[in-house]
């Protein structure tokens, strides 16, 4: 993964961001995901580590994750890593689909005599899971059944990778449920979108654009895909996170075939649902600046730090109060930063690097005024706040914090959004870096062309909110009748 940036990298290691997200976007994110100390590369091409710091926010994501999924009746479980090759060939969209990015062990087979057929490292849980279902699922009573599997997944990327966006092994959630009819399945796939948007606002302070892919970027073997994206600042979108309801088959082709009502066997509806690791790449992308991270505070594991300054004098009387700060606000999982061998500048700039939401300065003056300097992450403001009214201000302002990167987020998506319908103009703003809404057929040979007119051009998906009425409307890039209103622009 050494890139030509490694260098000015060494160089300046020990200092904060060097590149600008304004000027030099795809050199300041990997730049800020190694200096907030979130994720590192790995002696594997294509693969990462991921840090600590990381690892906490995903770890938070499954904490409100898992609670949502209390509530929507699902299960976790957890299903094995190494699939038969055969399970793959029983649904052929899928496996067509998912064919060049599978990961085989080459010398180990399926059976202890190593006659048996190849193994795959999972891409997707499909298959594996479904074969467990046919045999559970012995009737319309067993229905519906809802199971959740945390897990990491191999896809074999060609493309370039980058940190939490496109690397070879993930972690992931994936549900797969089965229900009696199709009904029940489009209300409930469309019910874990809308879940995952939620999520996004509320835990990652993400404003989400949620929509139904085209029949070319449906996931493979699926009915339909809907999905939740992002518009990063360069104008690029993300998807976030995925609910297809797979039709019946699936079920077909892994003979799920339970006892109905009445008698004879069904063919049962299902869906399948996932986000990944790449939430983390969207909200470093999204909230962070020049000076490094900026966390929403509900995912951040220190959410306040505590910088004393002092002189020798005033030392003791200081530091005795900044504990007694830290002590007050253990419920926000402060930190006391008395390190004597650094600064009270230094301090500002790694924790700013670091992304901890709030910062609190207690000096001498202030200390005599009772009183503390509280420093917003998010907009550097300033608040001046007595002592004794931190543990009722410290929620408010983090809370402030949260909705503030939630709004200034949403603005800056909004503004990367136009509205055209004239094909060289919807091409020229994708080239400046906006997302389209536009007409389109829905074609797959249209669809081909509108890849063909710009490099990273595409479909990103048609909003789930849609015109009543298409009649009047015309394709912007083939002139037939437009059948979906649709982004058009480019992804990650
Ligand atoms: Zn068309």
């Amino acid at each position: 993964m050494a890139k030509s940036g490694d260098k000015k990298e060494s160089k300046s290691s020990s200092e904060g961001i060097t590149f600008s997200k304004s000027k030099d976007f795809s050199e300041w994110y990997p730049q800020v995901i190694q200096k907030a100390e979130l994720a590192d590369y790995s002696p594997v091409k294509g693969f990462m580590v991921i840090r600590p710091n990381a690892y906490y926010i995903w770890q938070k994501i499954q904490d409100y994750f898992n609670e949502r999924l209390k509530v929507l009746n699902v299960r976790n479980a957890y299903f094995p890593l190494l699939i038969p090759e055969s399970f793959f060939k029983r649904e052929s969209e899928h496996a067509h689909g998912f064919q060049p990015e599978v990961a085989w062990i080459a010398n180990k087979n399926g059976d202890e005599n190593g006659e048996g057929e190849r193994l795959a490292i999972r891409p997707t849980s499909e298959t594996i899971m479904y074969d467990s279902y046919s045999k559970w699922l012995r009737s319309y009573r067993d229905l519906p059944l809802r199971i959740n599997q945390w897990a990491n997944i191999i896809r074999w990327e060609t493309k370039t990778t980058r940190l939490f966006l496109r690397t070879r092994e993930f972690l992931w959630q994936e549900g797969h449920c089965v229900y009696e009819t199709k009904e029940e399945c489009d209300k409930e796939t469309l019910n874990y979108l809308q879940e995952y948007a939620r999520l996004c606002k509320e835990l990652l302070a993400l404003p989400v654009l949620m929509g139904m892919k085209s029949e070319k970027e449906k996931f493979a073997g699926a009915f339909y895909t809907t999905t939740i994206e992002s518009i990063m600042p360069d104008g690029k979108s993300l998807q976030c996170g995925t609910s297809h309801n797979l039709g019946q088959g699936f079920a077909k082709s892994f003979g799920i075939k339970p006892l109905g009502r009445n008698g004879g066997l069904i063919l049962p509806w299902q869906n399948s649902w996932g986000f990944s690791t790449r939430l983390i790449g969207a909200l470093v992308m999204t909230h962070s600046d020049d000076k490094g991270l900026v966390l929403p505070p509900r995912v951040a594991y220190n959410k306040v730090v505590i910088v004393p300054i002092y002189n020798d004098e005033s030392k003791s009387e200081v530091l005795k109060a900044a504990k007694k700060i830290n002590g007050d606000l253990k419920d926000f999982d402060s930190f006391l930063d008395d390190r004597e061998s650094y600064s009270p500048g230094w301090k500002y700039n790694e924790w700013e690097l670091k992304g901890i939401p709030l910062r609190i300065e207690i000096g001498p003056k202030d200390f005599k005024n009772k009183s503390v300097v509280a420093v917003k992450r998010n907009t550097g403001e300033k608040l001046t706040i007595k002592i004794s009214d931190l543990k009722r201000q410290v929620p408010k302002i983090l809370e402030d914090i949260h909705n503030e990167l939630f709004s200034s987020a949403e603005k800056s998506m909004n503004a990367r959004l136009k509205k055209n319908d004239n094909s060289k103009e919807v091409i020229k703003l994708v080239g400046e870096g906006f997302t389209v809404l536009t007409n389109v057929c829905g074609g797959k040979d249209c669809e081909d062309e509108i890849r063909a007119k710009a490099e990273g051009l595409k479909v990103l998906m048609y909003p789930l909110d849609q015109p009543k009425s298409m009649s009047a409307k015309k394709c912007t890039f083939c002139n037939q009748q437009a059948r979906h209103s649709a982004y058009v622009g480019r992804s990650y």
